[in-house]
C-alpha cells in the first residue's frame, strides 16, 4: 500500500470547510498528508478532523486569489474543489449568475492551477492536481447553463494542462462526482419529484455521500497515479453507465 501513502506530502484543498472538499481534506489527511484547508468560510471544523492541518482564507470573489499561495513553500497536491451553482430557466438566466459561476468554477480553477504549476515547474518538482468536475462535464443538465459550461470547461482544461505538464512531473486529473448529498444539491433533494427521478436513475440506488469521493482523490494524489494524466474519473454510483 506504500504507493498510496501521502506521508510527507502537503496538500491544498479549496472549499475545504464543507461537503466534498471537507471529505477530501479528511481523506488526504488520513493518508498521511499535511492539509492546507482553504476556504472563504472558516475551515476550523475540517482542521479539527485532521491530524496535521492548517487553515487558509481563500475567496475566489477574486478569481486570481491564489496567485501568491504557492510561492515560498512546497505544496505537492492541489485539489480544486470550490464551486457554485445557479439555477434558472435559460430564457431568464441573468448575467451575474453567468459571471459568478464561471469566475469561481472555471477562471479561478485555471489561475489556481497556473499558480501551482508555476511553482512546481520552477523547483523541477513533482505535483498532483485533482480538479472537481461533474456529470455536467459530459451531460447537458437543465436550468444550469453557466454551471454546465464551467464544468465542460473544467474537463477540457484538465486535459489541456495534462498535455502541457505530464512530461514535467505534474499529473492533472479530475473527478466527476455524481449526485452527492451536499448544500450544492439541497434544492434537488427538497423537490420530491426531482429527488425520486434522480434516485430512480442511479444504479447504486442512493445519493452519494461526500466521503464517497475521498478515496479517488487520495488515489489520484498518490504515487500510484503517477502514469495517469488527463483522466476524468466518474464517481457516480453508475449514473453515466445507465
Ligand atoms: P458545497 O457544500 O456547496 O461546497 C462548495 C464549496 O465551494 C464550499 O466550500 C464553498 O464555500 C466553496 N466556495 C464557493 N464559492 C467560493 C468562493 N468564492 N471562494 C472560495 N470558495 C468558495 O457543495 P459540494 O457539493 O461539496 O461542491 C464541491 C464541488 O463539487 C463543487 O465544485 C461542485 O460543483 C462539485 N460537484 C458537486 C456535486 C454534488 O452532487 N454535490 C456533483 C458534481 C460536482 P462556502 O461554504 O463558504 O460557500
Amino acid at each position: 500500500m506504500i504507493s498510496f501513502s501521502l506521508e510527507g506530502k502537503t496538500a491544498l484543498v479549496t472549499g475545504a470547510n464543507t461537503g466534498i472538499g471537507q471529505a477530501i481534506a479528511v481523506g488526504l489527511g488520513g493518508a498521511g498528508a499535511h492539509v492546507i484547508c482553504a476556504g472563504r468560510s472558516s475551515c476550523n471544523e475540517t482542521v479539527g478532523m485532521i491530524d496535521s492541518a492548517e487553515s487558509l482564507r481563500l475567496d475566489f470573489a477574486d478569481p486570481m486569489a491564489a496567485r501568491e499561495v504557492f510561492g515560498g513553500r512546497i505544496i505537492d497536491i492541489l485539489v480544486n474543489n470550490a464551486g457554485i451553482i445557479r439555477r434558472a430557466d435559460s430564457v431568464e438566466f441573468g448575467e451575474a449568475d453567468w459571471d459568478d459561476v464561471i469566475d469561481v468554477n472555471l477562471k479561478a480553477l485555471f489561475f489556481t492551477c497556473q499558480a501551482f504549476g508555476k511553482a512546481v515547474l520552477a523547483r523541477e518538482g513533482r505535483g498532483k492536481i485533482v480538479n472537481i468536475a461533474s456529470l455536467l462535464s459530459f451531460q447537458g443538465g437543465i436550468r444550469v447553463p453557466s454551471y454546465t459550461a464551467s464544468k465542460h470547461g473544467v474537463a477540457g482544461l484538465t486535459k489541456l494542462l495534462a498535455n502541457e505538464w505530464a512530461a514535467q512531473g505534474i499529473n492533472v486529473n479530475a473527478i466527476a462526482p455524481g449526485y452527492i448529498a451536499t448544500a450544492n444539491t439541497e434544492a434537488l433533494r427538497n423537490d420530491p419529484a426531482r429527488n425520486q427521478a434522480i434516485l430512480d436513475r442511479i444504479p447504486a440506488g442512493r445519493w452519494g455521500r461526500p466521503e464517497d469521493i475521498a478515496g479517488t482523490a487520495v488515489f489520484l494524489a498518490s504515487p500510484a497515479a503517477d502514469y495517469i494524466d488527463g483522466a476524468i474519473f466518474n464517481v457516480d454510483g453508475g449514473w453515466l453507465a445507465r
